[in-house]
């Protein structure tokens, strides 16, 4: 039988504080379920921290977050928001904006190696402070990096002893953006010569939240918040094996199709895209190499999918379709000369032409919409 946590005998962290659990790892408070019975009990995160100064993202619920949220309002800091390039909409915090307060806001965009080589790095910064002001959040500056890859990771480091000007940081994003990878490289940058650093956790008011903090001079510090999951990315409906293919893990190769309308494209089993009506026009998929792209005239897609879903339409595997939600049509006029139709945590088709409309079929729940185009 699966152990579960015994609420009778409530367990709490001896390093942060927060009640122990042994249900979910990707949730704050947990132990394996056999370090459970020991006197002095740390939880996960707090484990790592100690032993490997290294610091595991943990996800919260939505009140605990806003409370977070909040918090940093109240603080004076700079705050510093990571997003993910490749699901720049998917993983936006949305909310942010009301609880900044008086606080700069510096925005990152994380996994820029993903991104095709030839990219203009100026235009696709210009294209995330407009998205910011769309969304109502005033930026003091946009940074892109590769947080795996080491790329930008000074030019952020710059940017944050500029706009921090000797206050604290406040590190803030959805899960799955790669904080924890960032965190980790920031703290090789502000350790001593020995590869020290001095890292606690510290806690919200009004929260048993534990929030890690790394000195960054002797008055301030930087402060990790724990990640909140964004439902409305693909990536949590999916089984683990096709989260693999979905994300990708290396630099994404565009692929071109030249389409008449009357011609559907597949990205897997998991997204439909109707060319309906207009001329000929070019669509250019950004996804995973993982999800394989089949063309096919729109009058045989119902059947194909009908027979082929969880086989050559893969992703979804058989194990991830039980979990999908069903599917749900969303209709666009393409207005402009380019734009792009994003499928929240799956990528982007780029197309170009104006005039016609598409029709794309994805799971409900996961966010679909036109934007200007990013490359
Ligand atoms: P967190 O939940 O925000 O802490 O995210 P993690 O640091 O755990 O990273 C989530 C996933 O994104 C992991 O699979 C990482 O390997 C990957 N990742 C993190 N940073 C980068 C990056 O700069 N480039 C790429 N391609 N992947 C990254």
């Amino acid at each position: 039988m699966k152990e579960m946590t015994d609420y009778t005998k409530q367990k709490y962290c001896s390093g942060c504080g927060i009640p122990l659990q042994t249900e979910n790892e990707r949730l704050p408070g947990y132990v394996p379920g056999g370090a459970l019975h020991k006197e002095e009990v740390v939880c996960k995160r707090c484990f790592r921290i100690k032993h490997y100064n290294e610091a595991p993202q943990v996800t919260l619920g939505e009140d605990d977050f806003l409370k977070i949220l909040q918090q940093i309002g109240t603080s004076q800091g700079l705050i510093v928001q990571v997003v993910d390039i490749f699901d720049f909409h998917g993983s936006w915090l949305r909310g942010l904006q009301r609880h900044v307060g008086n606080n700069p806001v510096l925005l990152v965009g994380n996994k820029v190696d993903l991104l095709p080589k030839a990219i203009n790095v100026n235009r696709v910064k210009q294209w995330m402070r407009r998205q910011s002001k769309e969304w109502g959040l005033q930026i003091v500056d946009a940074v892109l990096i590769s947080a795996a890859k080491g790329q930008g990771i000074d030019e952020l480091v710059n940017a944050m002893e500029k706009w921090r000007d000797g206050r604290d940081v406040y590190v803030v994003g959805i899960t799955n953006v790669g904080k924890s990878t960032l965190i980790n490289r920031l703290l090789h940058d502000y350790s001593d010569e020995t590869g020290e650093v001095e890292i606690t956790t510290s806690h919200f008011p009004g929260t048993t939240l534990g929030m890690i903090e790394i000195p960054l001079d002797e008055q301030s510090s930087l402060f990790d918040t724990p990640g909140i999951i964004n439902k409305e990315q693909m990536s949590y409906y999916l089984a683990p094996k096709d989260l693999k293919l979905v994300m990708p893990s290396k630099r994404i190769n565009p692929t071109i199709y030249q389409l008449n309308a009357g011609q559907t494209l597949f990205l897997g089993g998991l997204v439909r895209i109707d060319y309906m009506s207009g001329g000929r026009h070019s669509f250019v998929c950004y996804v995973s190499n993982g999800v394989p792209i089949h063309r096919t005239k729109l009058e045989r897609a119902d059947e194909i999918y009908q027979k082929h879903l969880g086989e050559m339409l893969n992703p979804p595997s058989p194990e991830s379709i039980k979990k999908l939600p069903e599917m749900l049509s969303h209709e666009f006029p393409l207005r402009k000369e380019s734009q792009d139709v994003v499928i929240s945590g799956l990528g982007w088709i780029s197309i170009k032409g104006t005039g016609g409309s598409i029709r794309i079929c994805a799971p409900k729940g996961i966010g679909v919409f036109l934007r200007d185009s990013l490359l």
